[in-house]
């Protein structure tokens, strides 16, 4: 026989004690009988919907009913059932509690599974498995870091973004054409012998600008840029290019390069001197100095070396008591290579607005494996590519 709130003629305290203990114990063991979600908001709404819930029917029969002088009193005790009903109500209320499996070591699928816990009255578990116990430990799962190589290609590139460059790639599989031919390095040229390239067998029946061979610097993607794009361009190529070159210490056949080029209607040699200097200070620091000689590059004219003040020991070219190997004592370590664009490059582009009598412009190219070993002091360039987490995890 379900609980219903009785009428009250005797309005003295012991009736009331008695009234309400009566209401308490029907409580209790209705909400024993809560399993699930179901049961429990059936549970909720028989004691405490505003139309007809119990605790209305309290409100109803035993206070608006009550007598002028006890109404304070009876107040009183209907104030503290409404709390206790619900506070039960509430601490009943079945908990969504994940539980996991494992499984040959690997977590599967947390399942859901419905527990009810009441501050009063029994624990409720409803259904298996074992729910989380937080205490446990957890499964450590080391968090990946960027490789020393590909953060500093990023720290090169954001000084440039910043300038207003944008990014270019292209495809490490590359033509004669675009490698060589349209970088003004024509075919025979000796220049040609210096890049020690990887030449993709079977290609002899085609003719030379056609075959393929293994990028040797991320150049190729300057025409093909000047080919897509009228000027004034402003752009940054990092990538991956391949030497035939034996892996050693200071050696390896794959390396990345980034590099840039600027043209424009009126760009000078002092235009790539202020952002070359700009551009170094910003990556390793203002007190760095730079120099620039000259030197040789098929694709630009004049073709110089920048050099900086060495950012090991100073410039001085001593550590301590030991000389300093960076820079082999001489205080300066070549970074890059510059210069302006030879205006032989600019006539394979000639059709897309690139006139060599009204455009020039700046480029340059640096490793980015060569910046990475000076920047952290690496003594071998094969542990970028050997994948020993040991030592990549140092950069994390
Ligand atoms: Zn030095």
């Amino acid at each position: 026989m379900p609980y219903t709130v009785p009428k009250l003629t005797d309005f003295s305290a012991s009736a009331l004690a008695s009234a309400v203990r009566d209401l308490f114990s029907a409580l209790d063991s209705e909400s024993v009988a809560v399993h699930n979600d179901a049961d429990w908001k059936s549970f909720r709404d028989r004691w405490m919907a505003r139309k007809n819930g119990i605790l209305t029917q309290v409100n109803d029969v035993w206070l608006k009913a009550a007598p002028k002088e006890v109404k304070r009193d009876v107040g009183q005790r209907v104030n503290a059932v409404r709390a206790r009903v619900e506070e039960q109500v509430d601490s009943i209320r079945p908990k969504r509690v994940f539980s996991f499996r494992r499984s040959e070591g690997r977590v599967v699928e947390p399942e859901p599974a419905v527990a009810a816990t009441g501050a009063r009255g029994p624990t409720v578990i409803i259904s298996e498995p074992r729910p989380l116990d937080i205490s446990l430990p957890g499964i450590h799962r080391p968090i990946g870091a960027e490789h020393p190589v590909i953060q500093t290609m990023n720290e090169i590139v954001s000084v440039f973004r910043n300038l207003g460059y944008s990014v270019e790639e292209g495809p490490e599989i590359e033509t004669d054409y675009y490698n060589f031919e349209s970088l003004n390095f024509p075919p025979n040229h000796p220049a040609r012998d210096t890049q020690d390239t990887l030449f993709i067998a079977n290609q002899e029946s085609k003719p030379l600008r056609e075959r393929l061979l293994l990028r040797t610097h991320t150049s190729p993607v300057q025409i093909r840029t000047m080919e897509k794009l009228k000027p004034p361009i402003r752009i940054v190529i990092p990538g991956k290019v391949y030497r035939n070159d034996p892996p050693d210490a200071s050696h390896s056949p794959m390396f990345h390069q980034i590099e840039g080029l600027a043209v424009d209607y009126n760009i000078k040699f002092g235009d790539l001197k202020g952002t070359l200097d700009h551009f170094i200070k910003a990556l390793l620091g203002s007190s760095v100095k730079t120099r620039f000689k000259p030197s040789f590059f098929p694709f630009t004219e004049p073709s110089a070396e920048m050099m900086v003040s060495c950012f090991i020991c100073g410039g001085s070219g001593w550590r301590g008591n030991d000389p300093c190997r960076p820079c082999k004592q001489s205080g300066w370590i070549e970074i890059l290579g510059c210069g302006m664009v030879d205006p032989n490059v600019f006539e394979f582009v000639k059709d897309n607005g690139y006139d060599p009598k009204k455009v020039s412009g700046f480029a340059f190219g640096m490793g980015a494996d060569r910046l990475a070993i000076l920047k952290y002091g690496v003594d071998d360039i094969q542990l970028f590519f050997q994948g020993d987490v040991r030592f990549l995890e140092q950069f994390g």
